[in-house]
């Protein structure tokens, strides 16, 4: 028996029947943590098929399945959770699926995946914190940086002397360890355009980050806020096939933080389409994206409210939506 169904059929409430057609019903663990009344009827059920196992609740209408061969999914993680099993047994199982998987996946996943080229930074591009390269240009970058609560130790931030690129911060985009792509973005506050961008298809910021030890990811539009928090960049407001393909590989909790205007609210909707979880905190009305954020509330408690306030029903991301976008 495979180790997910195995975990599901020890974890189920010890009050259950059996029917004629195989399904196990039991009270749903599900229901009040999607927002519905908790089920006292024994509205929950499994069922086994094909090796794998199904879940299926006719209160909240919850569900998840699992088949050999698939990704351990988010809201399996979730109902084992409901079910009360242990995070440890539940990482073990997580991380048991993607071994087996990889095995036999490798072939489809070249198929299907992103590729992404080695590219060169700009022409003479340097670290910024190179002292022996300091000049007026390389001093105004640094003092962004600074300006915006980023940390030099962090990350790679590049700059360049060259004509076009002295008044940018270069960040380069890493794939596996390698440069795939990079940013430049304008320190000066009213440079046209604002970022110079060399990206590939299907790139998503930050995946070289996303340990196998964390719990979830978070997902924003810009770069530089997802380097605050750890998280992943789109590079925009709309998330690609490739780039869910990416994601969704990470066999995490997504959670989606959106940027407080039009494109944001669009790339909600998406969210919910590619069942993601979205987290739309409670900050003040003048904080738009992750970067107002840490300036306002520091790195910590922009991470910990957004984790914290991050929903997976889509009604409540919806009704949730309203009153962010306003
Ligand atoms: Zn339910």
């Amino acid at each position: 028996m495979s180790i997910v169904v195995e975990t599901v059929l020890t974890y189920l409430p010890s009050k259950r029947k059996t029917t004629p057609s195989g399904w196990i019903s039991f009270n749903a663990p599900c229901c009040h943590h999607n927002g519905h009344t908790a089920d006292n009827r024994g509205r929950g059920g499994v069922i086994q098929s094909d090796n794998g196992i199904s879940y299926h609740c006719f209160n909240c209408g919850f569900k998840c399945s699992w088949q050999p061969g698939r990704s351990f999914s988010h809201k399996m993680r979730k109902m084992l959770q409901w079910l009360n099993a242990p995070d440890d047994i539940i990482n073990k199982v997580a991380f048991d699926v993607m071994r087996e998987n990889e095995g036999v996946q490798v072939k489809e996943r070249i198929a299907e995946l992103p590729t992404f080229n080695t590219v060169p930074l700009p022409d003479d591009a340097i670290k910024i914190t190179d002292t022996t390269k300091f000049d007026k240009y390389s001093m105004e970058v640094l003092g962004y940086v600074a300006s915006r609560n980023l940390n030099t130790d962090d990350t790679n931030y590049y700059w360049s002397p060259s004509l076009g690129y002295r008044d940018r911060l270069i960040i380069p985009f890493y794939y596996e360890n390698r440069v795939v792509g990079w940013t430049g973005r304008s320190v000066l506050p009213d440079k046209k355009p604002k970022y110079l961008t060399e990206v590939q298809p299907g790139f998503v910021y930050g995946l070289d980050e996303q340990s196998y030890s964390k719990a979830f990811c978070i997902i924003v539009e810009g770069q530089l806020d997802a380097i605050h928090i750890d998280g992943c960049a789109l590079g925009g407001s709309e998330i690609s096939e490739q780039q869910a393909m990416l994601l969704n590989r990470l066999q995490k909790q997504i959670i989606v933080c959106p940027d407080r205007d039009s494109s944001g609210s669009k790339l909600v909707e998406r969210a919910i389409e590619l069942g993601w979880s979205v987290s739309m905190p409670d900050w003040a009305d003048n904080i738009n994206d992750v970067g107002d954020a840490v300036n306002k509330y520091g790195r910590l408690y922009t991470l910990y409210s957004i984790a914290n306030t991050a929903e997976d029903s889509p009604l409540k991301i919806r009704l949730k939506a309203k009153k962010w976008f306003g």
